[in-house]
C-alpha cells in the first residue's frame, strides 16, 4: 500500500513526484514508454521559465534528476479498480490510498504521406512552442476549430504569410476568432481543401492539397505546417469510470480531484485551456497539495 500512485511520467507526473517526495508521501510512479512524455519530442523549448532555450531531452533529465529517489516503474497501467484504488499492470497489482492520473494526450495526426518523416523538420503540432522558429517564413495551418484559428493568428506575429487549410467551407471556431482571422491580411483561407501529401528532402518544402469540390490539386510552397486537428487524451484505460468531457478529457474541480474521491488528474489529460509544460508542472504541484490534504482527512 502506497500513499500515492502516479500514472504517467511526463512533466505533470514528474512534478507531482517532486512535491510528493517533499510532502513525505510514499509514492510510486508508472511510465509506459519513456520519462518526459511529449516534452521529449520538442527539439527546442523556449518557454519554460529558467531556460532561454533547452531541448526536451535535457529538460527531462533535469526533471528526473529531482526525483531520483522516488520509486519508478517502466510499466503501463492497464486498468484501475477506482473504488478500491487498485492499479493493474500486466504483471502486478498495486494498492494506493490516492491516485494521480497524468497520462497526457497525443496530437491527432493527419495521416498523410511525409507527415511522420518530416515531424520536427517543419511539421509541428504546437504553434505556441514552435511558431517563433518561422519568423519571415511561409507556413500552413490545418484545421477549422479554435485551436487552428488561434494558431494562425499567433503565427501572424512571426510568419510572412499563413495558409489556413480547412476541409469544410465554414469554421467551427467562435465568431469573434473567425472575424479576426478574416481581417488578418497575412492569413489566406484555403477552404474545402484537404492535405494530400507533405514533400521535402531534409525539411518541409511543399504541401500538396486537393480541393474537395473541384478535385483540383496544387502545391503550396511552405517552410512549416502546423497541424491542429485535435488531440487524443490518453484515457482509454479508465474504462468509463471517471467523468470525461465529450472530447475525452478528464473533468476536475479546483483541487484537481476527478469525479471519483481520492483520484486526481493533472496535465494535458484534463480539461483545461492551455496545454504546456509549465501548466502541466503547475498541475502536478496543485494536485499533490490537494492529495496531501485529502490523505490527512481520511
Ligand atoms: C512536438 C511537441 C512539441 C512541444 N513543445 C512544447 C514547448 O516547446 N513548450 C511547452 O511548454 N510545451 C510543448 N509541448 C506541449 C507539452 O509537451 C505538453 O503540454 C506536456 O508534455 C504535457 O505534460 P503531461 O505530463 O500532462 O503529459 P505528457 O507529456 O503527454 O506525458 C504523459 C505520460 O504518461 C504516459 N502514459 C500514458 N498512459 C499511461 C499508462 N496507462 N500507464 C503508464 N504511463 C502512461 C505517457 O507515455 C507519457 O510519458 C509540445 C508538445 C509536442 C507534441
Amino acid at each position: 500500500m502506497v500513499d500515492l500512485a502516479i500514472i504517467g511520467g511526463g512533466p505533470a507526473g514528474l512534478s507531482a513526484a517532486v512535491y510528493a517526495k517533499r510532502a513525505g508521501l510514499s509514492t510510486i510512479l508508472f511510465e509506459k514508454m519513456f520519462f518526459g512524455g511529449q516534452m521529449v519530442n520538442s527539439h527546442n523549448i523556449e518557454n519554460y521559465p529558467g531556460y532561454a532555450s533547452i531541448s526536451g531531452i535535457d529538460l527531462t533529465a533535469k526533471f528526473t534528476e529531482a526525483v531520483e529517489d522516488v520509486e519508478k516503474r517502466m510499466e503501463e497501467i492497464m486498468a484501475v479498480d477506482f473504488s478500491n484504488k487498485i492499479l493493474f499492470t500486466a504483471r502486478e497489482r498495486i494498492q494506493a490510498r490516492s491516485i494521480l492520473i497524468a497520462t497526457g494526450a497525443k496530437p491527432r495526426l493527419l495521416g498523410v504521406e511525409g507527415e511522420e518523416r518530416l515531424s520536427g523538420m517543419g511539421v509541428s503540432y504546437c504553434a505556441t512552442c514552435d511558431g517563433a522558429f518561422f519568423r519571415n517564413r511561409t507556413v500552413c495551418v490545418v484545421g477549422g476549430g479554435n485551436t487552428a484559428l488561434d494558431d494562425a493568428l499567433y503565427l501572424s506575429k512571426f510568419a510572412k504569410e499563413i495558409y489556413l487549410i480547412h476541409r469544410r467551407d465554414a469554421f467551427r471556431a467562435d465568431e469573434l476568432t473567425v472575424n479576426k482571422v478574416k481581417a488578418e491580411p497575412l492569413i489566406h483561407l484555403v477552404l474545402d481543401t484537404e492535405v494530400q501529401r507533405l514533400d521535402g528532402k531534409d525539411s518541409l518544402e511543399n504541401v500538396l492539397v486537393r480541393n474537395k469540390k473541384t478535385g483540383e490539386e496544387h502545391a503550396i510552397q511552405a517552410d512549416g505546417i502546423f497541424i491542429a486537428v485535435g488531440n487524443i487524451p490518453q484515457t482509454e484505460f479508465l474504462n468509463g469510470k471517471i467523468d470525461l468531457t465529450p472530447e475525452g478529457y478528464i473533468k476536475t474541480d479546483e483541487s484537481l480531484q476527478t469525479s471519483m474521491e481520492g483520484v486526481f488528474a493533472a496535465g494535458d489529460v484534463r480539461e483545461k485551456e492551455l496545454r504546456q509544460i509549465v501548466t502541466a508542472a503547475g498541475d502536478g504541484a496543485v494536485a499533490v497539495d490537494s492529495i496531501r490534504k485529502y490523505l490527512q482527512s481520511t
